[in-house]
């Protein structure tokens, strides 16, 4: 697994999140070595990708098996040029999720560095470890007389310190593959109009997945396990109103417009517009028409005047069946993600704004309606301890049991009961560690081998 070194953090951020999973609980319950091994796994996994590439397939529009195999043909015509090779991609269903399709990814391959290297951002180079190829905004450096066709090395830059346009980088990078420059340099640093497209397709990608650029776009939405599971766990039906608070770019929005078979509204706030743009493609994609998106401030999306019925927000109290809340967060579940350049501060101001947007979410919500929150990060202060909070703040919210619940349970160290942790899901990649490659088994592989993400259900009484 260990190609290259962990999750590479500020020293204050690393001993922070060393703190969390080193809490006094957990190693009460497993021993200070069984939770420091615990903490090295997770910064070694959250660099590497998952070992199942997810896809949310629009079972709204057609059957998942049709779906299934027009992917594979389509997959197959992509991947393998000639009909002489041997081509066939698996992709599989998944027992509890009857709207996903999992398909495996080949790596960490043998790949050698052996050519002149450019060096991309850390988000170009998570991309490219996800089937991606390099695209021009991502290019940092390159060598100085690199001419379209060149075979090249990309490494990616793990602490945001390469100068851009430099010609060499010493600084702390990781390789994530070979492939051919489709531009010379000067074609990627000297232009007067900034380039775009394809800088250099990956010929030799250390992790090897399908590249779905353009592929079924209506079909087959790219989405990561554990916030598929989310729109399950909201359980929203036909006819109902729903809120998504923090929206953008919409993949959870357009899933419970998908799971209500577009019959009853699904209010997508995001504060901001060219995000709500987005929110809005996606809709128009996937044949969505319940959803009405506005860009808005959720902290303030609950009228005053609690009787005055607007379409868009704010909104009176007590308007929605069911809310979701995906928060904004600190992100350190994201995989794969080798550099993070975050302050300590910056990871820490999550908490408050979240209890903000919770605040809201409870007014909006119904008498019996339903409040799921969602995070994709690791920390207890944005994910247990916000239950630990809620509960305590608001005494008429219960935790509810989640359906399907296909993660591990929530962590020890905010205070909750081992009933309050089973009821929440967090989704703990480390945890898929010794669980072997590839061909472990599925579906207990692909459901732990994920981002790291957490969900939280509550029942409003
Ligand atoms: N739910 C989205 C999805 O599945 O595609 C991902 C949401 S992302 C985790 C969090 C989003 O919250 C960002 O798009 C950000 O712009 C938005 N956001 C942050 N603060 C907000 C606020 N006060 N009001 C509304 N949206 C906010």
């Amino acid at each position: 697994m260990s190609v290259f070194p962990g999750i590479s953090l500020k020293p204050d951020v690393t001993e922070f999140l060393k703190s969390v999973f080193l809490n006094n609980e957990v190693i009460a319950a497993v021993g200070r070595e069984g939770a420091e091994s615990r903490f090295q796994k997770l910064l070694i996994c959250l660099s590497h990708p998952p070992s199942y590439t997810c896809v949310r397939a629009s079972t709204h529009l057609t059957p998942l098996e049709e779906i299934r195999h027009k992917l594979g043909e389509e997959l197959r015509k992509k991947t393998f040029k000639s009909s002489a090779e041997d081509s066939t991609v698996q992709i599989f269903t998944h027992p509890q999720i009857p709207d996903v399709l999992l398909l495996p990814v080949d790596g960490p391959r043998p790949v050698k560095q052996l050519h002149p290297e450019v060096v991309v951002g850390a988000q170009c180079g998570s991309a490219v470890l996800r089937g991606a190829h390099v695209f021009v905004p991502g290019i940092i450096a390159s060598p100085k007389y690199m001419k379209a066709g060149d075979v090249v090395s990309v490494v990616s830059d793990l602490e945001a310190k390469c100068t851009r346009g430099a010609k060499s980088f010493l600084g702390k990078k990781a390789f994530v593959g070979n492939g051919v420059a489709e531009l010379d340099r000067s074609g990627i640093f000297c232009t007067d109009e900034p380039a775009k497209g394809i800088g250099v397709r990956m010929v030799e990608p250390l992790y090897l997945s399908p590249s779905f650029d353009g592929v079924l776009p209506s079909l087959a939405f790219l989405q990561n396990l554990p916030s598929v599971v989310v729109g399950h766990v909201l359980g929203p039906r036909p006819g109902e109103r729903i809120l998504d608070m923090c929206a953008a770019p919409g993949g959870k929005t357009c899933h419970i417009a998908a799971l209500m078979g577009d019959q009853g509204e699904v209010v997508a706030l995001d504060k901001i517009q060219n995000k709500i743009e987005r929110v809005l493609q996606n809709a128009q994609m996937l044949h969505l028409r319940s959803i009405k998106a506005y860009c808005f401030n959720s902290i303030k999306a609950v009228s005053s005047d609690s009787t005055q019925e607007t379409e868009g927000p704010p909104f009176p109290p007590e308007s929605f069946d069911r809310v979701l809340l995906d928060a904004p967060c600190s992100g350190l579940g994201q995989r794969p993600n080798m550099g993070c350049a975050w302050s300590l501060k910056e990871i820490r101001s999550y908490q408050p704004l979240q209890r903000k947007l919770f605040h809201t979410a409870v007014r909006l919500l119904k008498k019996g309606g339903i409040l799921v929150y969602s995070t994709c990060t690791v920390t207890l202060a944005e994910n247990e301890e916000q239950v630990a909070w809620a509960l305590d703040s608001f005494p008429c919210l219960t935790l509810q049991p989640q359906e399907p619940h296909i993660g591990a349970e929530g962590m020890l160290g905010a205070g909750l009961s081992p009933e309050q942790l089973r009821l929440l899901q967090r989704f703990s990649p480390e945890l898929s560690w010794d669980q072997g490659g590839i061909e472990g088994p599925l579906p207990s592989r692909a459901d732990r081998d994920t981002i790291g993400f957490f969900i939280a259900k509550f029942l409003k009484n």
